[in-house]
């Protein structure tokens, strides 16, 4: 009969440590993850997503717009276009808010007005 309850113990025992391995496999792989995601962060602030090179700050009105000077790509955050949009709205129905930026961003090669800041 002991034998028996010796048995059941151990049983519980090894189910006990499997459980704290999991739960410890668990929290190292979530922190991997999380050191990974932490790194590709770091590597890509400021940078182009397009081809890589190191992003510029441009400003347009207080607005700080991030500009490519390799592939001349601009990009702008939601917060960045809700401010350009206020500053828009503050000119009144004679806005003409667009072709300020794209005279902003003219490039003096192309005159691609779209692409290429100055
Ligand atoms: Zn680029």
């Amino acid at each position: 009969m002991a034998n028996k309850w010796d048995e059941r113990k151990k049983a519980k025992e090894d189910e006990y440590f499997v459980k704290k391995e999991r739960e410890l496999l668990a929290n190292m792989k979530a922190k991997q993850e999380s050191e990974a995601r932490e790194a590709a962060k770091t590597a890509s602030y400021m940078k182009c997503p397009k081809c890589g090179a190191d992003l510029t700050e441009r400003n347009f009105e207080d607005v700080k717009v991030d500009a490519c000077p390799d592939c001349h790509g601009i990009w702008i955050d939601q917060g960045e276009i809700g401010l350009l949009r206020q500053i828009h709205e503050s000119r009144g129905p004679f806005s003409r808010i667009m072709n300020d930026i794209l005279e902003i961003f003219h490039h003096p090669k192309t005159g691609d007005a779209t692409t290429a800041p100055r």
